[in-house]
């Protein structure tokens, strides 16, 4: 598709709307005269004059429109972007579920528009008349919307999550994108990571106890954590005991994601270390599905592995699954959830694959039929009547469908980091290659610092990192919240 914008500085929001339709497009500024060639099969052309008019070629239709320029260069975007929407929808012969939402957190856009118009029907009804999204959307929005409520309002500006990156996996799975670096080749540089990264752990506890902030949750993330050995773990976590006051911590994460790397020793080191949640991720219990994406586990290697840490006694096991992997069904995919019901797991989260550019799948051009996804994801209603409730939800570019991912919870287990993290309500301070700190002010305000993406780069310029670390004073003190309490 080729979009042809004249007169228009910005094409953001036309060309996310755009892509939700074709993946293949490109932009160009000036009139249709200049731009369109004879033989261009599929275009749009948006220009701004008195009016604005709006013209689409594709799929053997030809539709076009005008509205009113509007002064209000958002409200002009958004009226734009609905007019759009109904042409595609009429030339694809396809509704969206989010309608003409392309924002990666509509849970935050609920709660802006509520802050705004204080009526939650009100704001039912502008998702519903301005951005088209089903009820069934409306509805799941609304219900985390109210669960985060009390956990958002309970947030003050001087708390703050700590992030711990170990960017390394057994191997890399085919969807991923990650900057994960395959541990069967890297086990030199894992010791000399895990060294820098304790130094600026200590060095994070001592910023933030400048700063005068509070810790309220931990999460070690990645990659894979437990890709490291057990002793590099335990160095990890000790150092992180040893500097930060975990008495006052509400929660404490650790992805055990891959049962492949994730050993009885190590899930004992979490525990022992203070982590209350984990998490282990299935993803799938089809073992050719497993197969198909590059995993080098079985379901039951997954079973066995959460029963470990059930036996160890973590408070929340959370297990990820994904809606749309190759390879899978309808039927496929609730037989995963199931399994994840059946044995209990506090958390469920329900991912809906992303075809990212840098995965295998994409750069492979595996050819798979995601046609049914919206009916996998149409299975997450047994997971209302077994006692989950969504607790968190993001959206993320090239998701099959615009589709989202969902956390779902037993009451009580809700991941305050998810909600964190997601909502961007809280700091967040990221040690380690590829983490981004993120320093919230009061009013909402946000500034991103961010380390090194690779293990090597993170390694060759740590003094640049921690250098980096005491622009979290400076913000703090920019957003006048630097010890005034
Ligand atoms: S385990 Fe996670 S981070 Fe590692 S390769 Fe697989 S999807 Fe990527």
């Amino acid at each position: 598709m080729l979009i042809i914008l004249n007169n228009l500085e910005s094409h953001y929001e036309i060309e996310q709307l755009t892509r939700m339709y074709t993946k293949d497009l490109s932009v160009v500024h000036g009139t249709k005269e200049e731009n369109l060639a004879a033989d261009t099969a599929q275009w749009l052309y948006v220009s701004k004059n008195e009016q604005i008019d709006i013209q689409l070629c594709c799929c053997g239709k030809s539709l076009q429109d005008s509205i009113a320029a509007d002064e209000n260069e958002e409200k002009m975007y958004l009226d734009i972007c609905a007019v759009l929407y109904g042409m595609y929808t009429d030339a694809f012969d396809k509704k969206m579920a989010w309608g003409m939402l392309t924002g990666v957190r509509p849970v935050r856009l609920m709660r802006n528009l509520y802050a705004k118009h204080g009526d939650a029907d009100a704001v039912c009804s502008l998702f519903k008349d301005r951005y088209f999204v089903s009820d069934e959307k409306i509805k799941l929005c609304r219900d985390i919307f109210s669960l985060q409520k009390d956990i958002i309002d309970g947030c003050s500006p001087k708390d703050y999550s700590l992030y711990i990156s170990i960017p390394f996996c057994p191997t890399r799975c085919s969807y991923c994108s990650f900057v994960s670096v395959g541990s069967t080749g890297a086990s030199k540089l894992m010791g000399e990571y895990v060294d820098k990264l304790c130094e600026e752990i200590r060095y994070t506890a001592q910023t933030a106890h400048k700063a005068g902030l509070n810790l309220k949750t931990i999460y070690i993330g990645g990659g894979t954590p437990t890709a490291v050995s057990a002793q590099q773990l335990r160095k990890i976590m000790q150092t992180v005991k040893d500097n930060f006051d975990l008495s006052k911590v509400l929660e404490y994460t650790v992805e055990a994601g891959r049962p492949d790397c994730t050993t009885k020793e190590k899930l004992q080191v979490i525990k022992d270390l203070g982590a209350d949640r984990v998490s282990i991720n299935p993803q799938t219990f089809s073992d050719d599905v497993l197969r198909a994406i590059g995993r080098r586990h079985s379901h039951q290697d997954f079973i066995d592995c959460y029963n470990m840490a059930r036996e160890i006694g973590f408070k929340t096991i959370n297990t990820d699954l994904i809606a749309g992997l190759p390879l899978d069904t309808v039927e496929g995919f609730e037989n995963s959830l199931k399994g994840c019901i059946a044995l209990g797991a506090e958390n469920i989260t329900v991912h809906t694959l992303t075809l990212k550019r840098a995965s295998n799948i994409v750069v492979n051009r595996e050819n798979n039929d995601y046609s049914d996804v919206a009916q996998m994801l149409e299975k997450c209603s047994m997971l209302a009547d077994n006692g989950y409730i969504p607790y968190y939800m993001y959206r993320q570019k090239s998701t099959l469908q615009s589709l989202e991912n969902v956390g779902y919870s037993q009451i009580g287990h809700e991941s305050l980091y998810n909600i964190y993290i997601m909502e961007e309500i809280q700091t967040i301070i990221s040690c380690g290659a590829g983490g981004v700190t993120k320093v919230v002010g009061p009013k909402g305000e946000l500034k991103r610092i961010y380390n090194y993406k690779y293990p090597t780069e993170y390694i060759r310029d740590f003094d640049t990192i921690l250098h980096r670390k005491d622009e979290v004073i400076n913000v703090c003190q920019q957003f006048g919240f630097l010890n005034d309490w």
